[in-house]
Formats: C-alpha cells, sequence, structure tokens
C-alpha cells in the first residue's frame, strides 16, 4: 500500500488550489448573498481541463484519474461549493455516462464540447414524486419510431438553466417497470422544453436548481442511452460514481471550515492567550482533522477502486456517507471556534455549514447510502 501521491496527483492538487483561491474565493459571498451563478469561473474551470477531468484526451478530456479528481474536488469545494456541484454533475454524471454509455456519433456531438467546459450538462432524474425512489419515474418517452414523444417535470436539476445538454431519464414501458425506463440526451433548444423556477435554497445558492417542464417534446432515437430499456441501470451505475465527486465535495467543504478554524483559533484571543491554546478548542480541531482524515482515505479508497476496475459501490456510498456527515458536524464546530464572527457571513464558515447540507441529501441520502452499503454487505 502506497499513501503517496504522485508528481502528476500534487500538480493537479495545487493548480486546483490556487485557482480557488486566486478566482474563486473574491466574490464567493457576494454571489452566495445574490444567488449568483459563477458562469465566469466555470468557463475558466473549463480552460483548466477541470471539467472533463477524466474523458479521454481523444474526447477532449484531461485523461486524469479519479484521485485527481478527488484531489481537484476537495480544493476547489473548500471554498465554492456551488462552483464544485457545476463540476461534479459535469465530470463525474455527464460526461462520465456519456463517455461509458454513448455512441461515438453522441461523443463527436455533445461528450467533446462538455468535456471542455464550452458547454456544461445537467443530469435529470428526480422528479416531484420521485426522488429516492427513482424508480417511480412519471416523466414519459413515448416510442414513436424514429423519436421519443416526452412529456412531464423534473425537479431540483442541478445546472438546470446553466446547462446546454440534459440527460433525461423517463419512463417508455410502465409494464416493464424500472427495465422500461431510458435515458435520453436533450437539448435546451429542443420545442416543448421549459425551464421552470430557480430554487431559493438554504445552501449552494450559486448553484443553479431548477425545475424542468416537457411538453411533446421530440427527442430523436438516436439520442438514446444504450439499448432500450437500459435508462435505469444508466442512471445507478452514473450515480455510483457520482458520489465520489459529492463526497469529495463533502470533504471539502469540512477541511476549508477546518483550515480556517485553525487559523482563526491563533488569531484570536481570549482570556489573555490565543484561543488555540484553550484546550477545549485544540481537542476541537483535533476531532475536525481526525474526522477530516478518515474521510479523505474513503474518498481515495473508492477513486482506487474505480481506476482499478474493482467494484466501488460500497465504497463510494460509504465515503459519501461519511464525508457528508463530517461535513456537518465539522462546519458546525468551525462556527463554534468563530464564536460570534462565525455567525455572519464575512468569515465563510455560516456558508459552509449550510452547504454542507446538501451533501447528505443528493445524489441519494444518507439513508440511501445505508441501504446502498448494508445490500454489499448482505449479498
Ligand atoms: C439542491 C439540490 C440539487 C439537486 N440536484 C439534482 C440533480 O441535478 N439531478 C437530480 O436528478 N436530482 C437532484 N436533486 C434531487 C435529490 O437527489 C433528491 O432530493 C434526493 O434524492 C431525495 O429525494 P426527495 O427529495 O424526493 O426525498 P424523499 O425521497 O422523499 O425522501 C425523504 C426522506 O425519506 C427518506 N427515505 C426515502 N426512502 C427511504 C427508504 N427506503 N428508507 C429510509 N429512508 C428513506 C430519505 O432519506 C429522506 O430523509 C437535487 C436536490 C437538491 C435539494
Amino acid at each position: 500500500m502506497n499513501f503517496k501521491l504522485t508528481e502528476e496527483h500534487l500538480a493537479v492538487q495545487e493548480a486546483a488550489r490556487e485557482f480557488a483561491q486566486n478566482e474563486l474565493l473574491p466574490g464567493v459571498i457576494e454571489r452566495d448573498n445574490q444567488q449568483k451563478f459563477p458562469a465566469e469561473q466555470i468557463k475558466q474551470m473549463g480552460e483548466l481541463g477541470l471539467m472533463g477531468m477524466m474523458v479521454d484526451p481523444k474526447y477532449n478530456g484531461g485523461g486524469m484519474d479519479t484521485i485527481s479528481y478527488v484531489l481537484a474536488m476537495e480544493e476547489i469545494s473548500k471554498v465554492d461549493a456551488s462552483a464544485s456541484v457545476a463540476m461534479s454533475v459535469n465530470n463525474s454524471l455527464v460526461c462520465w455516462g456519456l463517455e461509458n454509455f454513448g455512441t461515438e456519433e453522441q461523443k463527436e456531438k455533445y461528450l467533446k464540447r462538455l468535456a471542455l467546459g464550452k458547454v456544461i450538462g445537467a443530469f435529470c432524474l428526480s422528479e416531484p414524486e420521485a426522488g429516492s425512489d427513482a424508480t417511480s419515474q412519471k416523466t414519459t418517452a413515448e416510442d414513436k419510431g424514429d423519436h421519443y414523444l416526452v412529456n412531464g417535470t423534473k425537479n431540483w436539476i442541478t445546472n438546470g438553466n446553466s446547462a446546454s445538454v440534459y440527460l433525461v431519464i423517463a419512463q417508455t414501458d410502465p409494464e416493464k417497470g424500472h427495465r422500461g425506463i431510458n435515458a435520453l440526451i436533450m437539448d435546451k433548444e429542443m420545442d416543448g422544453f421549459v425551464v421552470g423556477k430557480k430554487e431559493d435554497k438554504l445552501g449552494i445558492r450559486g448553484s443553479d436548481t431548477h425545475s424542468l417542464m416537457f411538453s411533446d417534446v421530440k427527442v430523436p432515437k438516436e439520442n438514446r442511452i444504450g439499448d432500450d430499456g437500459f435508462g435505469f441501470k444508466f442512471a445507478m451505475k452514473t450515480l455510483t460514481g457520482g458520489r465520489i465527486g459529492i463526497a469529495s465535495q463533502a470533504l471539502g467543504i469540512a477541511s476549508g471550515a477546518y483550515e480556517l478554524s485553525l487559523a482563526y483559533s491563533k488569531e484570536r484571543k481570549a482570556f489573555g492567550k490565543e484561543i488555540s491554546k484553550h484546550q477545549a478548542i485544540q481537542f476541537k480541531l483535533a476531532d475536525m482533522a481526525t474526522q477530516i482524515d478518515a474521510a479523505r482515505l474513503l474518498c481515495l479508497k473508492a477513486a482506487y477502486l474505480k481506476d482499478t476496475d474493482q467494484n466501488y459501490s460500497k465504497a463510494s456510498a460509504m465515503a459519501k456517507l461519511y464525508a457528508s456527515q463530517i461535513a456537518m458536524e465539522v462546519s458546525i464546530e468551525a462556527v463554534q471556534i468563530h464564536g460570534g464572527y462565525g455567525y455572519v457571513k464575512e468569515y465563510h464558515v455560516e456558508r459552509l455549514m449550510r452547504d454542507a447540507k446538501i451533501t447528505q441529501i443528493y445524489e441519494g441520502t444518507s439513508e440511501i447510502q445505508k441501504i446502498v452499503i448494508s445490500r454489499e454487505l448482505l449479498k
């Protein structure tokens, strides 16, 4: 076993850290206040190669491994979780899904632009009545010979308005249950495609979360991903990898909150000495650092298993379950260490605390991760 990162890994980590500190940090508080999507910054992330990190260079990707992706996600998420969720959805759901299950034509037409971050993608599974129970899809994709006619509503779609390419899960044959579900590529310009209201959220307020409405949208057959009925499997396989991205986002939120707390504790004085000299604060820092290290190891293990073509389903669920839990705990402690200053926007930790919560909900709630883990344990 080797815990040493390679030169390439360290270079990716350093580049992502520099970008986050220089380009994302200025303005992050305003974007959160104004619920402003970091469009300009995402464009720059595309130019840096962060939007299609794991895609094969022949499709304009960075050809990097999942470990590099975890390292970059952590650095971006330390500063701006709204930018990192756009990065995560584009990399591990949209690009990965298309590269692994799309046709050559789909990769040429869509993946090449997505991997460069010239356009971004969205992954549309959830509906008003289908969240954790993703099999109960109400969106329909009626088979009309050379095309599907799509009708329905999707909820909570990240990059909902900013995306150009949408991977949409819809029911074609209800009699076949989840085996009758398809995954279709939609363009925003398709007739009948309507972007609904933007959600006013607790955290990741810069992220662009919308509902989407489809009314008789004609999607050509060549836009179906995989064989007829592959859609549900496609969604589940894609989300298994996506969880490594969200786990790394949670890890980054935790480590960002910890780093700010460590620095603050060395500056702030109470009772004649720095608060870092009080054992109660030292113990908080010790707990936070230990939790973060454990979460990082789970993320890197899941990434390693994925990179070496081993089963990573349990590992990615464990990484997401644990990292999201400690992101909550660590960010709450970070606010506590900052005292009253932690409760105001200027010191960043209150935002990190609000951002942490979503990591326990999207791409499978913590309860769903426990179902995935226990299923694997009891196989
Ligand atoms: C900001 C944001 C961004 C999102 N982005 C996307 C996106 O880009 N694409 C997308 O498709 N979706 C997205 N989602 C949706 C997200 O994945 C769902 O909200 C999530 O899967 C939970 O579904 P739900 O909200 O319907 O909750 P429900 O499924 O109704 O769950 C409610 C509660 O019941 C629990 N529960 C449900 N079933 C079980 C069970 N069998 N056992 C134990 N407990 C259970 C859940 O864990 C939860 O605590 C996003 C959501 C948010 C808030």
